[in-house]
């Protein structure tokens, strides 16, 4: 298992949390990536949650699904944004999950009445968590959560300063991400915090090689020396990286810091990274298009920007491809549901394209239905992802003559007569539980001469398996179209465009008659990059931009 050639980077970080360590791990990561490494990623999140998969998504962000099926948080959607390679379940180490297994090991009588204790055992079997997380890789980069001193973390510090034994310390390069706050009072940066983050990890024996000072504006020399001449650290080792307004533009910013001169000692190679993809990207993202496109994402938490970031992530990038300026607007599925027809219109019919993304529950459920139904009728262009499929099928049945169509999710009644989307048999009854859902990699077979096949056949996306166009995306949903109600919802409009290989699973659908209205049981956001963004979004986004005045 173990991975000779790999070399390991740790970043940590001090003072605060979410000062933007997984994204200057990535960005370094995006630059070695560009030197030509093989580079991957992995989260060691101190959480006692065994997985993310039931945690409330506005208080952690959107779930993001590897593609072997594990839920995870969403720096994970980051790493594969930076570094476009595919996370998997060994990419995220959550305490619970090493607590757990070890507990079922020692219940097994696997430590052959040893004790079991956090060092060595919690900390052995983290650093086989990455190096088994390594072992393709040339390049493996560590982030662990939270900040330097919280008591949950110590193991995972603990941990990764065992992993220079295994691997000797020239393999390892320790990177602390510290945050500088500028006091208004007395208009000055202190130093006081990052130095005692320092101190503090340099108790648990590891003195990083790079220190990057996160500051708000620029912070000069003098600081990055302070930090230095305190902790003792060499001055050219802490970088400076202030606030950035986009975070595709923090690779540059780590590479204008002078990062990329201890990189390349690390690695023993002199070789440019060849950036140019970044930078066309940053100067699309960055530059303002004469044309706006306004996108109304229908949703039932509209509070927090992270709880869809890879839906808008990927319709922003869409936009910076196809030279459009994307707004994104709000629009809350429960709202819509209490406004007349006339003012649905009117919301709507101001947008240039409408998302409805995924979702469960009953909460807002009919706003997004009629949201469905406005595009269908109206040829606005519609993005339906995963819930936005079962919901544009309820539309669509609908009109097609099945009046009260639901979905069994919502606690329909008279659940043979109306419920289009449905939970198949072997799932039933276990419904709350965290394991029924169908999660991670599937392959769907797209039908001839659809909307669809033509989109992903266009990017190249999928390739011919005997005969037929198969492409395959990943999954996180328990429901399905019960297709015996098929006829109803081509009568209302929508057609299928997609299966799962056995023809079991309605997959993708499209309305024949729009534009652009496609939707999917999956959810491709997965697997867009903000240098290569998805086929469905980029189409959407095209037609949404042709379609606009
Ligand atoms: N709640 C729906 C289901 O479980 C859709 C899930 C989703 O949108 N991710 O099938």
């Amino acid at each position: 298992m173990k991975n000779k050639k790999c070399k390991y980077i740790f970043v940590t970080g001090g003072v605060l949390s979410g000062v933007g360590k997984g994204i200057t791990a990535a960005s370094i990561g995006a630059i070695l990536k560009a030197k030509g490494y093989k580079v991957t990623m992995q989260k060691c999140d101190p959480y006692l949650n065994v997985d993310a998969g039931l945690l409330n998504p506005v208080e952690h962000g959107e779930c993001f699904v590897t593609h072997d099926g594990v839920e995870t948080d969403l720096d994970l959607g980051h790493y594969e944004r930076f570094l476009d390679f595919e996370t998997s379940k060994y990419s995220i180490t959550l305490s619970g999950s090493i607590y757990k297994e070890l507990i079922e090991r020692e219940r097994a009588g696997g430590f052959h009445g040893k004790t079991v204790q956090l060092v060595p055992h919690f900390t052995n079997l983290v650093c086989e968590k990455i190096e088994k997380a390594s072992v393709d890789s040339d390049i493996h980069i560590v982030e662990i959560g939270g900040t330097i001193g919280d008591y949950e973390g110590l193991p995972f510090i603990e941990a990764i300063r065992l992993f220079a034994n295994r691997v000797g310390r020239r393999n390892c390069l320790y990177v602390s991400v510290v945050y500088v706050p500028f006091i208004h009072t007395s208009n000055e940066l202190k130093t006081k915090p990052a130095q005692n983050a320092l101190k503090d990890l340099r108790g648990f024996g590891i003195i990083p090689d790079i220190v990057c000072v996160r500051t708000e504006g620029p912070c000069g020399r003098a600081i990055c020396e302070k930090i230095a001449a305190f902790s003792g650290i060499p001055g050219e080792a802490v970088l400076n990286l202030p606030d950035i307004e986009s975070v595709y533009d923090v690779p540059f910013n780590v590479l204008k810091s002078g990062v990329l001169e201890i990189l390349d000692d690390f690695v023993g190679d002199k070789r440019e990274p060849d950036m140019s993809k970044w930078k066309e990207f940053s100067r699309r993202r960055g530059k303002k298009y004469t044309k706006t496109v306004k996108i109304g994402l229908v949703a039932k938490y509209v509070g927090n920007d992270d709880t869809y970031i890879c839906v808008t992530e990927a319709l922003k990038a869409s936009g910076a491809w196809n030279n459009v300026n994307v707004e994104i607007e709000w629009v809350n599925a429960e709202g819509l549901e209490s406004l007349t027809q006339e003012e649905v219109n009117k919301l709507l019919s101001r947008l240039d394209g409408i998302v409805v993304p995924g979702g469960f529950g009953a909460r807002g459920i009919e706003g997004k239905i009629r949201a469905a139904k406005f595009a269908l009728e109206n040829d606005k262009p519609y993005l339906g992802l995963c819930l936005g499929m079962q919901v544009a099928c309820i539309a669509a049945a609908r009109r097609g003559g099945i009046s009260k169509a639901n979905s069994e999710e919502f606690g329909a009644e008279d659940a043979d007569g109306n419920n289009v989307i449905y939970i198949m048999d072997g799932q039933r009854g276990t419904e709350s539980t965290g394991g029924t859902m169908r999660l991670g990699d599937y392959a769907a077979k797209l039908l001839p001469k659809t909307k669809t096949e033509k989109i992903y056949k266009k990017y190249d996306f999928g390739k011919e398996v005997g005969g037929e166009y198969e492409i395959i995306e990943r999954h996180r949903h328990r429901y399905e179209v019960n297709q015996k109600f098929l006829p109803e919802i081509e009568k209302g409009g929508i057609k299928v465009s997609g299966l799962s290989p056995d023809g079991k699973l309605v997959e993708f659908i499209e309305a024949p008659k729009c534009k652009f209205f496609v939707a999917t049981q999956a959810h491709p956001e997965f697997k867009s990059r903000p240098l290569n963004p998805h086929p469905l979004f980029m189409e959407f986004i095209k037609t949404a931009k042709n379609s606009s005045n």
